[in-house]
């Protein structure tokens, strides 16, 4: 044995508590004072539970555990000596203390663990972190990404817009994993320019749809004067007030989504004697009357 190791291994005094070596006004306990003897006695629990303590670096009372097992083991040593200790001494060291201290050792574990992942990242990518995602730039009240929604709403700006750069950047993981950084502004500039793009798109399909009302809306109204005209009889001949035509046709405008009608009902008129066969327009007072030529005589009669 060398100095070193001899100087360190301090002998037990066996007398004493051979845990903490000090004199309290605890009793001091044996499992040879025990009358009832069992195989896994106080010796058998501490020269099981000891190294594990020391193998952590968890032992809760401050001893060199070599002092414990003078060559034949711990148990063996303990036995050997009649090793007493203190009942809360002993407490110290029980199965369930080292449970506890292994289960704080993982969680450090853990804790250092994560340190040590985010301290690696690359001084280069440390800064880039710092950027605004949006608009690239640095620092100026910079907030980060944190709820999948926002992830959501970022991702459906970046499609709708079709933003191949910000689809990129996105392809990366969501916002949130990517710890991604933002301005305020620029996040909010995005959903506006969304909110643009789809009101630019709602305005170009109701366009859209204005044009195709009118000529729907116009032939739907030839074919109901028509049909009158077929149905109707000789002896009560179909008269059409253009007044009458140019309400029927602004409302089937606004069914068909457009809101206020502009119907001029001059031009409408010039329209119907325009596409349907025969017609004639009279004045009846301040009216127009719309009529068919060959039933012209008698409702004018
Ligand atoms: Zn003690
Ligand atoms: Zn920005």
């Amino acid at each position: 044995m060398d100095t070193a190791s001899t100087s360190r291994v301090r002998q037990t005094d066996w007398t004493k508590c051979c845990l903490c070596q000090q004199n309290k006004p605890e009793e001091l306990q044996s499992p040879q004072m025990n009358p009832i003897k069992s195989e896994n006695d106080g010796y058998t629990n501490l020269a099981r539970n000891i190294p594990p303590f020391n193998a952590i670096n968890a032992l809760p009372i401050k001893f060199d555990p070599a002092r414990f097992d003078a060559g034949s083991g711990i148990e063996t040593t303990l036995r050997e000596n009649r090793a007493k200790y203190h009942h809360s001494c002993r407490l110290l060291l029980s199965n369930t203390k080292l449970k506890r201290a292994e289960k704080r050792l993982v969680q450090e574990d853990l804790v250092s663990k994560d340190e040590g992942r985010r301290s690696k990242i690359p001084r280069k990518a440390q800064t880039s972190i710092l950027q605004c995602f949006l608009c690239e730039g640095e620092g100026g009240g910079l907030r980060q990404a944190m709820t999948m929604k926002v992830n959501e709403r970022i991702n459906e700006c970046a499609r709708i817009l079709s933003d191949g750069k910000l689809l990129a950047k996105l392809s990366g993981g969501d916002v949130v994993a990517q710890e991604l950084k933002y301005h305020a502004p620029c996040l909010v500039a995005l959903y506006n320019q969304e909110r643009d793009f789809l009101r630019a798109q709602e305005r170009e399909q109701a366009q859209h749809d204005c044009q195709e009302a009118h000529p729907n809306a116009f032939s739907e109204l030839v074919t109901y004067i028509n049909e009158i005209k077929v149905t109707s009889s000789n002896d009560n001949p179909p008269i059409f007030k253009l007044t009458e035509l140019t309400k029927l046709y602004g409302q089937r405008l606004q069914q068909l989504g457009i809101e206020s009608p502009d119907v001029h009902a001059t031009h409408l008129k010039d329209q119907l004697l325009y596409h349907i066969p025969q017609p004639r327009a009279h004045h009846q007072g301040r009216d127009i009357l719309l009529a068919f030529e060959k039933d012209v005589g008698s409702i004018l009669a």
